[in-house]
């Protein structure tokens, strides 16, 4: 299949590309490089720079490329500017993504995936968190996401526009040691974490140990970008049978401290933990019921193991120590 992939050279992105060369899939990714980097791109996906805000763009290059998908994976994703800056958020994804849709059905395009968030479940009524969990954005940036996926429910009833909306848990891992997390600025908290096992911060806050959980701290559902990447390859192929959505994570869940802690496993760093103030909004525990896309599409996340997920990590920040700036030729 053709496809185009918005943000296809960001973080989740790239790594979707590669899976999807991989599969035998043609890839275009469209990307502005506000956020992605240059080095993910994929030597074999061609590659438009260009901006969503700017709909002749995006309608040039699916006149150039006829495509028969689209996966859209670009926008503003960090949740605490959201609720600094909302209308970065709400403006930006909302708009961005109405010129994507409006200029894919324009385009005859049929079939659509949509990178969406944990974040659409607020603080959730329950535990394990399955798609009928209720919607209750936590931030402008879960509600762009939300208002997305809604737009999404109507291109499907007026225009047969097929698409699988994916909600992630907690992204982290790294396909490669030559393709990982490079986030500026970094607020993930493995990320964080080895960067100070890297020398490059004296040791990392833990938001809250006040929390309801075993050991005080959050927790969350740490989902490894590679299964990610399956998961959406997976859809992609099943979109025939219609529209679907679906939560991802690897439904176990661990806290700050376990995180830490198998990060100085594995790392042989003392990596020294504060106890710093919570952080607004973070709800104790967030883990996913993934039991939907397990059942009707086979997924079966290879990374349920913490310490495999941060050993991965640990291999793309010790050969890129300062993320894909410091690239060296290989
Ligand atoms: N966290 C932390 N210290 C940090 C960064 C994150 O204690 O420096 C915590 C955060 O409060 C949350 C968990 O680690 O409970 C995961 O945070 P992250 O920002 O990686 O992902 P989120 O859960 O916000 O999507």
């Amino acid at each position: 299949m053709k496809v185009l992939v918005t943000g296809g050279a960001g973080y989740i992105g790239s790594a979707v590309v590669q899976r999807l060369i991989a599969g035998g899939d043609e890839v275009v990714v469209f990307d502005n490089l506000s956020q992605g980097h240059r080095a993910a791109l994929h030597p074999r996906a061609a590659f438009l720079e260009g901006d969503l805000a700017d709909r002749a763009a995006i309608d040039a290059a699916l006149a150039a490329h006829p495509v028969e998908g689209i996966l859209h994976f670009a926008s503003h994703t960090l949740v605490g500017e959201s609720m600094e800056h909302p209308f970065r958020h709400l403006g930006n994804n909302v708009r961005c993504g109405l010129n994507l849709l409006e200029s894919a059905v324009e385009h005859g395009v049929r079939r659509f995936i949509l990178s969406s968030t944990a974040n659409l479940f607020g603080l959730p009524d329950r535990i394990p968190i399955d798609e009928g969990t209720t919607i209750a954005p936590g931030s402008p940036y879960g509600e762009s996401k939300f208002i997305l996926e809604r737009m999404l429910h109507w291109m499907d009833d007026r225009f047969g526009m097929r698409y699988a909306a994916l909600r992630y848990f907690n992204a982290c891992g790294a396909v490669s040691p030559d393709l990982g997390e490079d986030h500026d600025p970094e607020t993930h908290l493995i990320p964080l974490v080895l960067q100070v096992a890297l020398g490059q911060r004296e040791q990392v806050t833990v938001f809250g140990d006040d929390y309801d959980t075993p050991d005080g701290t959050c927790v969350r559902d740490y989902v490894h970008v590679a299964d990610l990447a399956e998961a959406h390859v997976l859809a992609l192929h099943a979109l025939e049978g219609g529209s679907r959505t679906y939560n991802l994570g690897s439904g176990t869940g661990f806290s700050v401290r376990e995180v830490i802690e198998t990060c100085r496993q594995v790392t042989g760093h003392s990596i020294p933990a504060v106890v710093g103030p919570r952080r607004p909004g973070d709800p104790a525990v967030l883990v996913a019921a993934s039991d939907r896309i397990r059942a009707e599409l086979g997924w079966a996340p290879r990374y349920d193991d913490l310490r495999a997920i941060v050993e991965s990590a640990w291999a793309w920040h010790q050969s890129h120590p300062h993320g894909y700036a410091g690239r060296t030729p290989s």
